[in-house]
């Protein structure tokens, strides 16, 4: 694959403060880049520079390999660009003029545009809305005519700042899969800023996290979940047990980590015996059982606890166990009732020791 983006020592000073600060970062052709991190991370900043519309205080932009001259002329490069923000800023006129506008700007012939409009009216199901006002649209009718207004330019690059953000949950479950298919079907390439860790999920093909300004680790998502480079990192991504921990022994690759007094939780991984470490594991690896059910599981880890905190997230429940140490489990409203989960209840929390991962102190 090729770099369609680069970004080389990138630095961006706002008030004084780096805002950005980038070593070294890469978007290849045709892929997502999904951006997560808090709030004041610098995603939007780095969108403006992508958008070239920030000049780096420092460092270097290349756009197919060339730099990017920020003094310079700039509008061969926009052009192969298209943002989509959280807030569409439609204009007021129809719907069909604002996703014709940047076509009507490259002065493209009349029928042209009214091919290339009314195709992408109908692949984002607005085909119905072209004559309405864009002011009377519904935020998730917006938010596709701005998408619509984008697509339409056949960009290199789409960036999308926070796009679902302001959508209800069903409008917003809709357009991000219709907006997965579009960007595969089309090979478009894009950088998606988010703060959103399941959005990030569903659309990135490759993950960065980002905090202060800086990408404290990238890869691919499921990688990049399983596999936190530092606790920063693993609180970020969901990461909801993160203990400390010293290795005791280690045999063929399984470690015995001790976590609090006679309590040594089975992980597979490298480390040498003496190591602190800090034991990280993910909710949705975390079994629960009834006590008498323990013999039935085949993983390594099993610790007996009684129930502490239990808060609803919608789908599921989170359920904090206290083991001697606190470990977090999602529990499903069927086992709930089936368990009869309640505060203080001894339940066993399991888990396979290759759902553990390490990260060393
Ligand atoms: P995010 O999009 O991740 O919330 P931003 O890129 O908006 O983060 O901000 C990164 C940092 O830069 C923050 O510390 C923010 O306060 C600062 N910042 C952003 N925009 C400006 C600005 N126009 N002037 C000064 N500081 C800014």
């Amino acid at each position: 694959m090729t770099a369609l983006l680069e970004m080389r020592d990138l630095l961006v000073i706002l008030n004084g403060k780096p805002a950005l600060d980038i070593k070294s970062l890469m978007v290849e052709k045709g892929e997502t880049l999904a951006v997560i991190g808090p709030n004041g991370a610098g995603k939007s900043t780095l969108l403006k520079v992508l958008a070239l519309l920030q000049k780096p205080s420092q460092g270097q932009l290349l756009l197919d390999g060339k730099p990017v001259r920020f003094s310079g002329n700039l509008l061969s490069q926009r052009r192969r660009l298209a943002l989509v923000m959280q807030q569409p800023l439609l204009r007021g006129t129809t719907t069909f003029e604002n996703v014709a506008t940047g076509l009507r700007f490259r002065r493209v012939l009349g029928s042209e545009v009214r091919r290339r409009v009314e195709d992408w009216l109908g692949r984002l199901g607005i085909s119905l809305l072209a004559a309405r006002h864009a002011h009377t649209l519904s935020g998730g009718e917006a938010q596709r005519t701005s998408l619509a207004r984008a697509l339409v330019l056949q960009p290199d690059l789409l960036l999308l700042d926070e796009p679902f953000a302001d959508l209800d949950p069903p409008t917003r479950e809709d357009l991000m899969s219709e907006i997965r298919s579009i960007l595969h079907e089309t090979g478009t390439t894009a950088v998606f800023v988010t703060h959103d860790r399941d959005e990030a999920l569903r659309l990135g093909d490759r993950l960065a996290v980002m905090m202060d300004g800086r990408v404290l680790q990238e890869g691919r998502p499921q990688e990049v979940l399983a596999r936190p480079a530092s606790q920063e990192v693993a609180a970020f991504v969901g990461t909801e047990t993160v203990l400390p921990g010293v290795v005791r022994n280690e045999q063929q690759g399984l470690l015995d980590v001790e976590v609090a007094p006679e309590k040594h939780v089975a992980a597979v991984g490298r480390s040498t015996v003496g190591s602190q470490v800090l034991v990280c594991l993910r909710p949705e690896e975390v079994t629960l059982l009834e006590p008498h059910q323990e013999g039935h599981s085949s993983a390594r880890n099993h610790f007996l606890g009684t129930v502490q905190e239990v808060s609803d997230l919608g789908l599921f429940l989170r359920v904090t166990l206290d083991c001697g140490f606190p470990i977090v489990a999602y529990a499903t409203r069927i086992s709930v009732s089936e368990m009869a989960i309640a505060l203080g209840q001894p339940l066993v929390a399991s888990f396979k020791a290759t759902a553990v991962h390490l990260i060393p102190q």
